[in-house]
């Protein structure tokens, strides 16, 4: 695999800047696949494993690029649950290792790099020089990973008895013995309401 600096070229390219987000996300990418024992993510290993993110911010994006985990290769899993926090799972068995950024490591930066003048380059510091240890939580988890949540084909195809919208990959409910899409299945789950009438 590239070395820290490259894989941080290649996030800061991909992201549009670099930040202290891109070196954290970096970090936790290594760590996770390193525990995993994933040395070519991007090509021999690239089947053996997926990720879920917690958060839409910028770690994210380097998460993605050292991974190698893309949302439209359904390997980058989104649960927006607003925290820095990363699962690396592998396919073949569920094992995963959930990477958490301390909640104290911008403190901890602050405090360690008071001599630094701003706060960025007070968190760059700290995200490119500390212990594993003092930036991360880990914990081994299992995932039940379905099918349907695997890299890989389309899966079945179905269109919706309400709305008439095409469905992949299994996401739809069996309403009064019909196939419905998930979001005529649950309205409430909606992320959207028409501003004019459908015609
Ligand atoms: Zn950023
Ligand atoms: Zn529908």
């Amino acid at each position: 695999m590239e070395s820290f600096d490259e894989l941080l070229r290649l996030a800061e390219a991909a992201h549009g800047h670099l930040c202290a987000g891109q070196i954290l996300g970096v970090r936790m990418a290594l760590l996770g696949l390193n525990r995993l024992g994933i040395t070519d993510p991007r090509g021999a290993d690239r089947k053996r494993f997926v990720t879920s993110v917690e958060i839409d911010r910028c770690a994210t994006d380097a998460i993605s690029v050292v991974t190698g985990c893309r949302l439209g290769k359904r390997a980058l899993k989104f649960r927006d649950w607003g925290k820095m926090a990363a699962t690396f799972v592998e396919v073949a068995t569920g094992r995963g290792i959930r990477v958490v950024a301390h909640e104290d490591s911008r403190a901890l930066a602050d405090d360690l790099y008071r001599h630094l003048e701003t706060k960025r380059e007070r968190q760059m510091n700290a995200y490119r020089e500390l212990p594993d240890a003092q930036l991360f939580r880990e914990q081994w988890v299992r995932v039940a990973l379905e099918p349907a949540d695997l890299p890989g084909g389309p899966g079945e195809r179905i269109k919706c008895a309400r709305c008439g919208e095409g469905v992949n990959f299994g996401r739809f409910a069996f309403i009064d013995g019909e196939q419905v899409c998930l979001s005529c299945a649950s309205p409430e789950s909606r992320y959207w309401e028409p501003i004019a009438p459908e015609n």
